[in-house]
């Protein structure tokens, strides 16, 4: 019942589709368990983590491991970006958004431990994963690459986005220490290796057009970035799960990308919501045009 009364409500804007700003979504299963938004440039989000659904005939998760917290309103957060985008370059992202709760499906996760064995989720984990690869193989028969980011939300006590890269806090420290750069796939790897010698590691985490440093700049502290290089001992840091690994792996060389975990504070609260993804908007079209740029 519970679930009847959700899905008509996500359908309540017509058969399918709902919106919210001037971003329209269009729920891709009939069951609402993924929503997507078309986009119109290289670039592809995904919020795992952002749903509410609570399906009453799945009981929560509790395998080993099994993480249940819910990033709130990084769904919110993300139809804002894609907004700002829409205001700001007249393009708009890829975005695909899990609606269903993380007691029921963890969407940053392989199938074992995202379902908890429940074959009934299956066909969920499916459909939101297939739609981001979807997205990924569209973005590049039209532009030749895309950027992907997975967008979360931390509870941890630092304000400030953690970008994760793949690499860990201990990495990143080295890395700046040494300006050397680790034998590992991380998730720059394939656009450091697609430029030919002309992007290095070490700037487009600590320079002064890295991702953490430009949104730095606009008033949203980040680490890695020019400003906190790598995380302190005993902070908390999350450096890329899942998601981040499998869509930016070595077998998809156009793809490249990195997590943003999000704090609350004036980033997802509301009054944030609107002032960060401005500035989202403005950085990733700079950094988009940098990528654009080591092409030629
Ligand atoms: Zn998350």
């Amino acid at each position: 019942m519970k679930r009847i009364f959700i899905v008509l409500l996500l359908c309540a804007c017509g058969c399918g589709t709902f919106a919210q700003g001037t971003a329209t979504l269009r729920l891709i299963d009939k069951e609402g368990w993924t929503a997507y938004l078309q986009g119109t440039m290289p670039l592809v989000i995904s919020v795992p983590h952002g749903g509410t659904v609570n399906l009453s005939e799945i009981s929560d998760r509790s395998c080993e491991g099994a993480v249940t917290v819910t990033d709130s309103y990084t769904k919110e957060l993300a139809l804002e970006m894609a907004d700002y985008l829409q205001k700001f370059n007249g393009q708009s992202p890829y975005l695909i958004i899990c609606n269903l709760i993380r007691k029921d499906i963890d969407q940053n996760r392989d199938m074992p431990e995202a379902t908890c064995g429940d074959s009934r989720m299956e066909a969920p984990w499916e459909s939101f994963h297939n739609q981001i690869d979807e997205a990924i193989s569209e973005a590049i028969a039209q532009f030749g690459y895309c950027i992907y980011i997975d967008l979360h939300g931390h509870g941890h006590p630092e304000q400030r986005l953690e970008l994760g890269y793949m690499l860990s806090d201990k990495e990143l420290k080295e890395i700046y220490l040494t300006r050397q750069s680790p034998a590992k796939q991380h998730s720059l790897s394939n656009y450091i290796r697609a430029s030919n010698g002309k992007v290095e590691l070490y700037d487009l985490l600590f320079g002064p057009q890295a991702f953490g440093t430009l949104m730095a700049n606009e008033g949203f502290p980040s680490v890695p970035s020019a400003q906190d290089p790598f995380p302190q001992e005993g902070q908390k840091f999350f450096n890329g799960g899942y998601n981040t690994r499998r869509y930016t792996a070595s077998d998809r060389p156009q793809v490249i990308g990195w997590q943003i975990e999000s704090n609350m504070k004036g980033v997802r609260d509301k009054t944030g919501r609107p002032v960060f993804a401005a500035a989202f908007a403005k950085v990733i079209s700079q950094y988009l045009a940098q990528v654009a740029a080591t092409k030629k």
